[in-house]
Parts: structure tokens; sequence; C-alpha cells
């Protein structure tokens, strides 16, 4: 097959056009077009008034060689890609020890298939509980005001991206292609085929359980095994005569301990309590950058008009999303984060007395606001020097704030954007309905951030609003606060995606510091399964 890139046609364009365009671009004349499908399909709306479609196109030809030869100055033209996914390794049929991997977010599972798949056996350690139970514990707080620590947005089977927007893009190297083999098996678990073609594929909340279930239905039968609700407390190491440090298993909150001398760490960002036991216990970790800021929240329709024009709710399209960046005066990145189209502001904390806002939305994106986080980047050196930990205390610090400024019940502190840009608190909501629940309390969100960030997120808005029109409207709605952008420590690996001084651990995905979303903590998962299925073959 050969792989033609960047096919443009207007986005009305009748469905014969793309075959036509595709015999145009190659030369080709009747049968010697023998099929073709679609590889990616993107939209190009940076021209309000002539939104284009534009198409990766796969196609079989009689004579790949003629056509080459024809179109060898056209750089866009060339073999099909082969993305099949090839295992490095095979499990001894005499394996001796399973490998163990904590978590069950999108790294951890992944991390798991993989080893499931070459036969290793792996034992799966995840201290929430499985995805429906979880589910119900979620609601909890959203309905009821009532947190579980070890059951939340961020705790439980299928990690922190189950309750989300399920974007499924990312901008990681994949030279690889493994980013395939992930969309491949969320097909296989029932996400919709389109996300295997699409430029920007969403699941949305709903699909992302039962694939979850579905997922550890396929790691079970391979041989691999879950434990929910089994905390890992402690890393139990060895110390050779020559200082070499090694992993000789974990010990959970009940005391039970599983030897395993090969452990995937894939933590996620939010297991505050298990970095510190790390650090403890000697394993090697730093600070890392995050960022810091608020939810915004609008109606749908205007960042439809202000995307689309007069193209907004063509059906081809679907709910309009964006991406903002500013570079503020006093230093600081001001840029948009996880932009959820048509759907929902969620409550994500995991810590008693604590506050945090993310963003989610179902499949058919058609709830009424956009939202998406605005955040102003921190780093280690300017804003939390001197301890690997102190990062997450800058977060525990904020989040209590707006624990606080939200009234103690969890309602998250609320403002309208004209009295945040004028520095006056909100005594009431206007035109748009914030969609957090349990709820939203008025009030003075610049006593939820620092003052670096609170100058740059008033700088940046007005900014905003000249490619967005409406997006610093009085009326739209600021939550707070959004702290958990990724982690704040990395757990540093070297080459061989070993920690830097713990033999036999694995550091991996979001809580690592190695991944930022779905997709790439899921590819993260894979090469570190593949890094434990090397180490236990001694390649
Ligand atoms: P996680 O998914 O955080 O999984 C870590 C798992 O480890 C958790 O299940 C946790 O319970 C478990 N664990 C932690 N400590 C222990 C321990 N000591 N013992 C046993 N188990 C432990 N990303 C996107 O790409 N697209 C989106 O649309 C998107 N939307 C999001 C919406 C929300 C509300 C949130 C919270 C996140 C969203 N993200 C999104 C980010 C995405 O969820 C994360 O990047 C991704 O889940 C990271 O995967 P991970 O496996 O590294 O960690």
């Amino acid at each position: 097959m050969l792989r033609v890139n960047e096919i443009k046609l207007p986005i009305d364009h009748p469905p014969q056009a793309l075959e036509a365009a595709l015999r145009a671009r190659l030369g080709l004349e009747g049968a010697e077009l023998v099929r073709f499908e679609v590889a990616k399909r993107a939209h190009d709306a940076r021209r309000k008034t002539a939104i284009l479609m534009v198409y990766n196109v796969d196609v079989e030809v009689t004579d790949e060689a003629a056509v080459l030869k024809r179109c060898k100055d056209d750089p866009k033209i060339g073999p099909t890609p082969d993305t099949r996914y090839r295992p490095v390794a095979q499990a001894p049929a005499d394996l001796a020890e399973r490998p163990l991997v904590i978590g069950a977010g999108p790294c951890g599972l992944f991390a798991g298939l993989i080893l499931a798949e070459m036969g290793f056996k792996p034992i799966i350690l995840e201290r929430g509980k499985v995805v429906r139970e979880r589910t119900k514990d979620t609601w909890g707080l959203w309905r009821r005001s009532e947190l579980n620590p070890e059951s939340n947005v961020q705790f439980g089977e299928g990690g922190a991206g189950t309750f989300s927007d399920g974007k499924l893009y990312s901008q990681i190297k994949d030279p690889r292609h493994l980013g395939r083999k992930v969309l491949t098996e969320f097909v296989q678990a029932g996400a919709p085929e389109e996300i295997l073609t699409e430029a920007h594929p969403h699941i949305g909340t709903f699909r992302l359980v039962t694939m979850v279930e579905s997922m550890r239905a396929k790691i079970e039968a391979l041989g691999g095994e879950y434990q929910f609700q089994s905390r890992v407390t402690d890393l139990l190491v060895e110390t050779a005569a020559d200082g070499t440090r090694r992993v000789a298993g974990v010990r959970l909150h009940t005391g039970e301990e599983i030897a395993a001398r090969h452990v995937v760490m894939a933590l996620g960002h939010s297991s505050r309590d298990t970095f510190a036991m790390l650090l403890e216990r000697g394993v090697f970790l730093e600070a890392k950058p995050f960022s810091l800021g608020f939810r915004i929240e609008h109606p749908q329709s205007w960042i439809d008009k202000a995307r689309f024009g007069p193209f907004a709710g063509h059906k081809d399209l679907g709910a309009a999303a964006y991406s903002l960046s500013h570079h503020c005066s006093n230093g600081r990145t001001v840029y948009s984060f996880c932009m959820c189209p048509g759907g929902t502001v969620v409550a994500a904390a995991s810590e008693p007395g604590r506050l945090v806002t993310n963003g989610m939305s179902q499949y058919s994106r058609n709830e009424r606001n956009a939202n998406a986080g605005i955040v102003v980047g921190v780093t280690p050196d300017k804003d939390y020097p001197g301890h690997p930990l102190a990062g997450v205390e800058l977060q525990r610090r904020w989040e209590e704030a707006a624990f606080k400024a939200g009234g103690g019940t969890y309602a998250a502190p609320g403002q309208r954007v004209g009295d945040f840009l004028a520095g006056r608190p909100s005594q009431a909501l206007g035109e748009v309905i914030p969609s957090y629940r349990p709820g939203v309390t008025p009030t003075d969100l610049s006593a939820c951030l620092p003052d670096y960030a609170i100058t740059a997120i008033r700088e940046a808005l007005p900014v905003f609003a000249r490619q967005i029109a409406g997006f610093a409207a009085d009326d739209a709605v600021l939550t707070g606060v959004e702290t958990r952008t990724s982690s704040p420590v990395r757990i540093t690996r070297g080459k061989d995606l070993q920690s830097l001084n713990t033999r036999g651990l694995f550091p991996a995905g979001e809580g690592a510091g190695y991944a930022g979303g779905i997709l790439s903590a899921a590819v993260d998962g894979i090469k570190v399964a593949e890094a434990v299925a090397l180490a236990i073959t001694d390649h």
C-alpha cells in the first residue's frame, strides 16, 4: 500500500471527491486504483469561511513502483508504514517470578497487558476499587459532597483518565507506532473505530468504564492477576555489599508482603503518600515543573462560532476545541489545558479538606458549556525550591485555600471573569451557569493562587479574547483550583528505564514524570513492560 498525506478538500465536498483527488494526485486511471481507505482525517479551520477536510489515505494500486517513480518529488507520498506491534521477548516456560505493576491507570493497564501478552503473568496492584464501585464513590463526591480518599477521580481501576473527555492524542515522538497499538487495543475493548482515523479522537467517560473492564478480562485471560483495594505502602529494598540497591518486593497496607524483583511504579500524579514513602526508602526522585490555575467555562456555542464561523454546528466538525497560550510580562506562561468541548467541570480532589477541579465530557460532547484549565507554569527553581516534594506542598496549600474559599463543603470557589479582571469578589453568577458539582460559591479567586499566577491570568484572558470572541466576557466563569496538571515529581530513571539508584524498580507514566495524558501514559506503559521483559530474560 501507499500512503498519500494531506489531501485537502472543502468541508462540504461530495463523497466521490476524495477518490477523484487521489486519482489526480497519483495520476491514476481506471483499474490502476484497486482500493483505498482513509488513514487519518482532520479539519483545518484556520480560515473560518473556507474550512478544509484534510485526509491521509492508504491506497492499493496495480503498479506501486511506477506510481512512486512518477511521484518521487512529492514528499507526502510514500509506502504505508508498518504499524503492527511486535513483542520484544517471550517469558520462559519455567517463569520463576511474576513482575508487579502498581497502579491500574492507562500506564499500568498497558504495562500489564504487554507483560501478559508476552507470558509474564503480571500481578497488578491497585489501591482503589473496581471501576463500577469506584464510579459510585466518585458520584458520592459530586452528588453528596462525600469524598472517599481511596476511591475517587484519581484513584481506582482505570486511573485518573476514567472520568474524563478521553482525548486520545499526544505530541510524543512515536517512531515505533506504539500509540497505534494503544488505539487498536482500545477499539477491541469497545472504543469507536473512528479513533483509529480521527486526528483528534476522544472517547468520553461512559465508554472508558466498559473499556477498562474489557481490558481487565483480557489481561486475566492471558494469565495476569488484579488485586484491588491493595495500597502499596512500602518498598522492600535489598542492598548488596557493593552498595547496589535492588527491589525485593512491596508491602501492602494490610501488612502483606509480595516478593518481586521487577516492579513497575505507575502511580499517577496524585499518589502523594507513595511519593513520600519512596523518598523515605531512598529512591531517587526530584521536583519537576507543573502548572497551577483555574477552569474557565463558556457556552459551547460561543466557542463553535469563534472557531468555525458560518460552519458552527456542522456535523463533520463536532463541538469546537481550542488551544491557547500567552507569554506574560511577568515572565510566566499561561495556557489552556485539557480543554473539554461540550463537557463539565468535575470535582477531582483525592485528599480531605482540599479542592481540585478538572474537566470531562461524554462521547457526544453536547453539554451546554465548554471548559478548559487556564494554567500558569511553575518551576522548582523559582517557586518551590529545596525539597523533592515541595511541589506537593505547593499544590496542597492552594487546594486548601480553594476548599476554604468554597465554604468548606467541596463546593468550588467561583468568580465571573468580569469581576476577576476588575479585582472585586463575585456576589452572584451571571449568564454562564457553571457545571461543577456539588456546587459553586461566588467569591474572590485571587485568594486561591499565588499573586504571580493571578497577575498572569489577568493579563492572558483579554489576550485570549482576541482569538476567541467572548473569552473574557463578564459572565464567563472561573472555578478553581486546577493543580493536578501533571506530576510535581520525577522518579528519575536511566536508559534501561529503571530507577537511577534502585535496580528492578521501573518508574512509569504520569506520576513518574514520563507522560502527560492517557495516550502517552499508555505508550510509556508499553515501553516499560518491554524493559521489564528484557531485564527478566536478561537481554
Ligand atoms: P493514573 O491514571 O493516575 O493511574 C495511577 C493509578 O495508580 C491509580 O489508579 C491509582 O489509584 C493507583 N495507585 C497510586 N498509588 C498506588 C499505590 N500506592 N498502590 C496501589 N495503587 C496505587 N488525559 C488525556 O489524555 N485526555 C483527557 O481527556 C484527560 N482528561 C482528564 C480528566 C480528568 C478529570 C483527569 C483527572 C485526568 C485527565 N487526563 C486526561 C489525564 C490522564 O488521566 C492521565 O494523564 C493518565 O491517567 C495518567 O495515567 P497513569 O497510568 O500514568 O496514572
